[in-house]
């Protein structure tokens, strides 16, 4: 893949303008793998913005297992309504508490094998604990835009997240797999939107094919 690292380097460069999302800024801030780990499950199917707030209500006072069982169910659903699924994410939060406690000393465990063991937790919350929690550089978090702007882009030609991460690991040098998730997350919520994206302002639009792009701005 020839033109990649000239995609990539122009992304990173282009990314100084555009807006950071909050969940982002949050996950800066605060970066123990136990924060990420919940701030990443309250997100599944809920927006940046709700989840970052959802997430600084629950772990600015409540920031480890320990803390988080002090609280009823109900109380957590209360700090982290509206995050879809509140209720389900509750008792599921509260469970993976107890399991850190008892079968791992409160900690985080630092390999994907068993991340994924703990209740509600898929491949891209592994991935991102493993890269943004636990600082390492093997996993790349695969999430509905690094899924979408690669395939537009004609790197790969993939039907689900999973496959986009096999294929992605294949072409994408690994110098780049810590950056890539938040880099593309940021380039998809700013300009390659998921409907009608900014084509005509786009930096890197001369080496896009725009596959499955049927309108844009
Ligand atoms: S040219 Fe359009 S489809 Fe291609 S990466 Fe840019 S915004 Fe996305």
């Amino acid at each position: 893949m020839k033109n990649i690292n000239i995609i990539i380097e122009l992304l990173k460069k282009e990314s100084k303008s555009w807006k950071y999302p909050f969940v982002s800024g949050w996950q800066r801030v605060v970066k123990s793998p136990f924060t990420t780990l919940i701030s990443c499950i309250l997100s599944l199917r809920t927006k940046d913005e709700t989840t970052a707030k959802a997430s600084i209500r629950l772990l600015k006072e409540y920031n480890s297992p320990e803390k988080i069982l002090k609280l009823s169910t109900k109380q957590i659903e209360k700090l982290i309504y509206p995050v879809g699924f509140y209720r389900t994410k509750a008792k599921r939060i509260k469970e993976i508490c107890r399991v850190l406690i008892e079968e791992y000393n409160s900690k985080v465990p630092d390999t994907f094998d068993e991340l994924i063991k703990l209740k509600g937790v898929g491949r891209k919350t592994a991935n991102i604990v493993m890269t943004y929690g636990h600082f390492k550089n093997d996993y790349l978090p695969i999430d509905v835009h690094c899924h979408r702007i690669p395939n537009r882009l004609g790197w790969i030609s993939t039907k689900t997240p999973e496959q986009t991460e096999e294929a992605l690991k294949k072409i994408l040098p690994k110098r780049y797999w810590y950056d890539f998730n938040e880099l593309f997350v940021r380039f998809g919520q700013n300009i390659c939107v998921p409907v009608s994206p900014f084509c005509s302002k786009c930096h890197i639009r001369m080496y896009c094919r725009r596959v499955g792009v049927k309108k844009s701005r």
